[in-house]
């Protein structure tokens, strides 16, 4: 998975023949505290996440509101955005909804999620996913990130969805098993080399639950990140200066009795490892945790990155602004934004460009941040 060969070559030559010079006069303790950001040659990312054009629309200009970034969804994603945002110096990052299947499995029943019951799995809450192994599914995905690759130059391509079909952006999870498909039971079987027994499909995934219950996780986690390596071989390809973001779900491994692991399949470790940007979803009050949840979060994150994983990202959060389920107020929102951008944090985005407009309010408390307080040299 050694495929990044780029930028940061070149600048870790020179950072270590500076470092080698002022290790004479500086202490081993300064000269060890590069930040990824300085290895990566980038400035702190300042951005805003959802539908930027929204805000050009209500008359701001990007850099006018401290931005140096932002961060749009690709169907959100047009010529104007993309021209103005470069025109103002600002970076171009466009999110991709990897595994989201709303709209797609209404079309393509095959790819629908299957529970062990051999039933179709209803929708968490607004969130559909998908089957991650059915080919149509797959090549679609292929095409729409070549497509975007062909139109545009982003600085980078995030990762959204990067996990089975179940909600996470609650306090209260919507956790199925899924999935059941044939396709995935066959490829389950053929890939591990676990003998499945006979059986109508609930009988076997009843038997695959019980008796093979690790082999079936690590299955379904190798399947995520190999999602991951394809979608960023695709990036890599068509444009390789670009970075590879993944933005996915914040929960610390033990909590929710594992599931991160067990039903959404995420190994962090793992995504750090294929990722250049970690991006965690750091939403405190869909999950009903106080401001400094937020530092506690990247902490762990900046722990592990150091100590388990050899090809180390950049770590840039994104905070919550919007009201749900209840107001995030715009004190709140400053304290998420500074608990967020604490080292090891490169970067930060909020959610959404929605929230701004909603509370001009929060438009003043990203703009003194971002001018006065986060990032400053
Ligand atoms: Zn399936």
């Amino acid at each position: 998975m050694k495929i990044r060969i780029y930028r940061p070559l070149l600048v870790l030559t020179s950072l270590f023949f500076a470092l080698s010079l002022t290790l004479i006069s500086c202490s081993e303790t300064e000269s060890s505290e590069q930040t990824y950001s300085e290895v990566a040659a980038l400035p702190f990312i300042k951005g805003v996440y959802g539908n930027p054009g929204t805000l050009l629309e209500a008359g701001y200009n990007f850099d006018a509101l401290g931005l140096n970034a932002i961060f749009v969804r690709s169907v959100q994603l047009d010529e104007h955005v993309y021209e103005t945002a470069r025109a103002q110096q600002v970076r171009v990052f466009v999110e991709f909804p990897t595994l989201r299947g709303n709209g797609y499995v209404d079309d393509h029943p095959e790819a629908w999620p299957i529970e062990e019951t051999g039933e179709k799995s209803p929708p968490a809450d607004w969130f559909m996913g998908v089957c991650p192994t059915d080919p149509d599914f797959i090549d679609y995905r292929r095409k729409q990130l070549r497509d975007i690759l062909e139109t545009y130059n982003p600085d980078g391509i995030f990762l959204d969805y990067t996990h089975w079909h179940a909600q996470f952006e609650t306090n209260d999870p919507i956790l199925p098993e899924t999935c059941f498909c044939e396709r995935c039971m066959a490829r389950f079987s053929d890939e591990t080399g676990t003998e499945l027994p006979d059986g109508d499909l609930p009988e076997i995934a009843g038997w695959i639950l019980e008796q093979a219950d690790p082999q079936w996780r690590d299955w379904r986690n190798d399947v995520l990140n190999n999602w991951m390596i394809d979608m960023k071989t695709i990036v890599r390809e068509k444009q390789p200066e670009a970075l590879v973001g993944i933005f996915y779900a914040s929960w610390f491994p033990d909590e929710h009795d594992g599931a991160l692991y067990r039903t959404l399949g995420i190994d962090v470790e793992a995504y750090a490892e294929i990722a250049d940007v970690m991006a965690p979803m750091l939403f405190h009050k869909m999950k009903d945790h106080d401001p400094e949840w937020l530092s506690e979060y990247t902490s762990w994150l900046g722990d592990l990155i150091d100590t388990s994983v050899e090809d180390k990202p950049l770590i840039w959060p994104i905070v919550q602004a919007h009201d749900n389920p209840v107001e995030v107020t715009p004190e709140e929102f400053r304290q998420v934004m500074l608990e967020g951008s604490k080292p090891p944090v490169s970067g930060i985005m909020m959610f959404s460009d929605q929230a701004l407009l909603d509370n001009p309010e929060k438009i003043e408390v990203m703009k003194q941040l971002y001018f006065e307080e986060i990032g400053q040299e």
